[in-house]
């Protein structure tokens, strides 16, 4: 059994960290992971901050977490901040293979392209990046199936796709 502490760093609400296993837990195989909530607010480290960009590098933030986690655990955060990493404008979330996974909240919210607030929305998404992140830290790579595994590139590809694995991912997870 992997453990995956979920951690947040930031304003992130704490209902969200808690609501956050139970869609994660039904969709992976049993036994793949046990889920460890942390509640404590994790300062983003302030190197990570580009002023020009108003943008935040997503690697310091794994980096954080590398430090933070047991060694041989997991750490999985929610980050409250818009990131990007090197040549891509903005990631969803960012995954390390056998490692640590972030997903960004601010894109996933309807609110932040002037639309209403949308907590149903907004969850789905969140569920989605982070099904799709610890399918990575899992050793999964991108699927063209009907499947979370799907590159997002924009908001539009997070909505079209499920909030599941297609049966191909799902039985590389299991092994
Ligand atoms: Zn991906
Ligand atoms: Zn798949």
């Amino acid at each position: 059994m992997n453990v995956v502490h979920f951690c947040r760093f930031g304003k992130v609400s704490e209902s969200l960290l808690r609501e956050l296993p139970s869609a994660v837990l039904g969709r992976v195989p049993k036994d793949l992971i046990q889920i460890s909530i942390e509640s404590t607010e994790l300062d983003p480290p302030t190197n990570s901050y580009v002023p020009n960009r108003l943008q935040y590098l997503a690697d310091f933030f794994l980096g954080v977490l590398e430090q933070h986690v047991p060694s041989g655990d997991h750490g999985f955060a929610l980050v409250n901040l818009d990131l990007f990493v090197s040549k891509l404008n903005f990631v969803f979330g960012v995954a390390q293979y056998g490692g640590n996974a972030i997903v960004a909240l601010p894109r996933l919210n309807p609110a932040f392209y002037g639309g209403p607030e949308d907590p149903e929305l907004f969850f789905q998404r969140v569920a989605k990046e982070t099904l799709h992140e610890l399918g990575h830290v899992f050793g999964l790579e991108h699927c063209r199936n009907y499947c979370v595994m799907r590159f997002s590139n924009s908001l539009g590809d997070t909505d079209r796709k499920p909030d599941s694995f297609c049966s191909t991912c799902f039985s590389e997870l299991a092994k």
